[in-house]
């Protein structure tokens, strides 16, 4: 049976976080095109998630909807963080608690992410609060790829948002090697 991986645009349109003249769903976006041909290169058939036109609340129903209808091996969160203070920065990947395939998928994408965008003390983080980890009945991780508020990581969510998919990516196929 082929392998099918949902990947999520975090946010609708204009309703995430924003920083350095970057909006967190477009950025989302940018690289959920380039991660998605990176996942189908691995033999896997790729849905990307995305309503861009309805409010935050509406989006994030209509995700979880879309990911226990399209009958996921397991799916990929994109958002960017945000903070007051403008030097923090940083990646992590979050899964729901007890999820044993969430927590080793959040393993694999957190290493080489973490990599590109160093910072986290935890670079892992186990989180009961997210809906969509919560309410999605397959495997669900939620990729925080740095802060869009941090001058250094913004110009990479900017200028390289392939080299964001490129270790997501490797992260996935750590995974599906595993
Ligand atoms: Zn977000």
């Amino acid at each position: 049976m082929i392998r099918k991986i949902a990947i999520d645009i975090g946010h609708a349109n204009n309703t995430g976080a924003r920083g350095n003249g970057l909006e967190e769903h477009a950025v989302a976006a940018t690289i959920a095109e380039r991660l998605a041909p990176m996942l189908e290169r691995l033999g896997s058939r790729v849905d990307v998630i995305d309503f861009p036109k309805i409010t935050n609340a509406q989006d994030l129903n209509a995700t979880i909807k879309a990911a226990n209808e399209g009958g996921y091996d397991f799916g990929i969160s994109l958002h960017c963080d945000s903070a007051d203070n403008p030097q923090a920065h940083g990646a992590h990947v979050c899964f729901y608690p007890g999820s044993v395939k969430g927590s080793r998928l959040a393993i694999c994408i957190a290493e080489p992410l973490a990599r590109l965008l160093p910072g986290r003390a935890n670079t892992v983080q186990s989180r009961p609060g997210l809906a969509v980890l919560k309410k999605t009945r397959c495997p669900w991780v939620l990729c925080e790829c740095g802060f869009i508020t941090n001058p250094e990581n913004a110009s990479i969510l900017k200028d390289h948002p392939g080299r964001i998919a490129e270790a997501i990516a490797e992260g996935v196929k750590d995974y599906i090697n595993q």
